[in-house]
């Protein structure tokens, strides 16, 4: 009978614990308690995941206002940042210039463009606008 259904689709397991499900054919758990696990791992790991990226972006950012309190156009050495911990790969936003297609990756409000190997500009816009 269970392979007849399957063969037709209607044959369902619990998103949990792979048991067998009757009943309605939008049902996800076997009961209550699997639906409330399989809740809670998810969540649990969406949320390590965010607490990870969330940590990175507020490191980045203290160090992006320590080297640039006043919020000015300033270079400052690459490795500055690196030596601080920065981590390039995260950020908030990228914003590309109309005119000369300058990329400044911003961590909320304090960003930063890359000149060479060397040099970056930090910048701050005016998220007021
Ligand atoms: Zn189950």
């Amino acid at each position: 009978m269970s392979l007849i259904m399957s063969r037709l689709g209607k044959f369902k397991k619990c998103d949990n614990c792979d048991q067998e499900i009757f009943g309605r054919s939008d049902k996800r758990f076997c009961g209550d308690q699997c639906r409330v696990s399989f809740n809670n791992l998810r969540n649990k790991l969406s949320a390590r995941i965010i607490r990870k990226i969330n940590k990175r972006l507020s490191h980045n950012y203290r160090i992006l206002i320590e080297l640039n309190p006043k919020g000015i156009a300033k270079k400052v050495k690459i490795s500055t940042l690196n030596n601080a911990g920065f981590s390039f790969n995260y950020f908030t936003s990228i914003y590309i210039t109309n005119e000369s297609g300058n990329e400044y990756r911003y961590c909320y409000d304090h960003g930063y463009r890359i000149l060479d190997d060397t040099w970056l500009l930090l910048v701050k816009s005016n998220m007021d606008s």
